[in-house]
C-alpha cells in the first residue's frame, strides 16, 4: 500500500525523521507510537503530502508519491486529527459528505453513505444529520471527524491522535468502534498515538519511534515478548 525507503525530513537544524524504512500492507492497522517529538506526525503527514520528504522515496500503490498531485491524493486518503476541524457553518451531513461530493458522487449516493456512516458510528441519523458542530459533544465531533475521513471510501485512513482530547470512557468507546470498523471494512489504517494501551488494543503492528528513528516494528505480542532494547521495554512498561 505504502512504502518508505530511507526517508528523511528536516526542519532547519532539526532532523524530524531520519532515514526510515517502513512498509505498510493492505488491510493492516499500523500504530506509530513514541514520545513527543519523535517524528510520528511528520511521518504521517508525509503520506498525504501535507509535508514532502527531503531525502529518500515514498511509494503509494506502486507510484512515487512525488508524482501524485496532493489534492487528488487526499481524495484517496482519509485524514482525521485530534482537533477535528469540522466546518462550523456546515451541518454534520454536509461535513461528512465533503469528499464524496468532491469525487462527484450523485446526491443520493452521498446521502446514503452519510446515513450509513452515522449509523456505523452510533449517531442516530434522524437526530444528528442536521446538527451543526457546536451542537455536538467532543466525542460526537470526533465521531463525525472519523466518519468524514471514511466517507470517500479511502484506500487508506490516516489518523493523528484522533482520540487524544477525549475523556477516558469516550476514548475507549471510540477505540472499540474503530476496531469494529476496521474489521468490517478491511481499510488500511495508520494511526499515531502516544498511548501504549491504545496501541496494544488496536494495532496489528506497532512501529515505535525515538528521535526520528524506528527502534522497533512488529506485532504487539512480538514487542511485548522481545523488546529490542531498554527504551522499548521502558516504553511498554507504561502499559497497564
Ligand atoms: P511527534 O508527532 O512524534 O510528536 P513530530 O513529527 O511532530 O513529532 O515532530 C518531530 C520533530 O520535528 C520535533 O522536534 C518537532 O519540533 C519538529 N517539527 C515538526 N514539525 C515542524 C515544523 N512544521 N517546523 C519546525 N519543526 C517541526
Ligand atoms: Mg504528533
Amino acid at each position: 500500500m505504502i512504502e518508505f525507503q530511507q526517508v528523511s525530513k528536516h526542519f532547519g537544524d532539526t532532523t524530524a525523521v531520519d532515514g526510515i524504512d517502513l512498509h505498510i500492507g493492505k488491510g493492516e492497522f499500523v500504530v506509530l507510537i513514541g514520545p513527543s517529538g519523535s517524528g510520528k506526525s511528520t511521518t504521517l503527514r508525509m503520506m498525504n503530502r501535507l509535508i514532502d520528504c527531503d531525502a529518500g522515496r515514498i511509494v503509494f500503490q506502486g507510484q512515487d508519491l512525488q508524482t501524485l498531485p496532493p489534492q487528488a491524493l487526499r481524495l484517496r486518503m482519509g485524514y482525521a486529527i485530534q482537533s477535528v476541524g469540522l466546518f462550523p457553518h456546515w451541518t454534520v451531513e454536509k461535513n461528512i459528505g465533503t469528499v464524496p461530493r468532491l469525487l462527484g458522487w450523485p446526491a443520493e449516493r452521498v446521502h446514503a453513505r452519510v446515513q450509513a456512516l452515522l449509523t456505523l458510528l452510533q449517531l442516530e441519523p434522524s437526530q444528528f444529520a442536521k446538527r451543526f458542530p457546536d451542537e455536538l459533544s467532543g466525542g460526537q465531533q470526533q465521531r463525525v471527524g472519523v466518519a468524514r475521513a471514511l466517507a470517500g471510501e479511502p484506500e487508506i485512513l490516516l489518523m493523528d491522535e484522533p482520540f487524544g482530547a477525549l475523556d477516558p470512557v469516550t476514548r475507549i468507546v471510540l477505540q472499540r468502534e474503530l476496531k469494529r470498523i476496521h474489521q468490517l471494512s478491511g481499510t488500511t489504517v495508520v494511526m499515531v498515538t502516544h498511548d501504549i494501551d491504545e496501541a496494544l488494543f488496536l494495532a496489528s503492528r506497532i512501529v515505535l519511534f525515538q528521535d526520528g528513528h524506528i527502534v522497533q516494528d512488529g506485532a504487539p505480542l512480538e514487542l511485548l515478548a522481545r523488546p529490542a532494547n531498554d527504551f522499548v521495554s521502558d516504553f511498554l512498561g507504561r502499559a497497564e
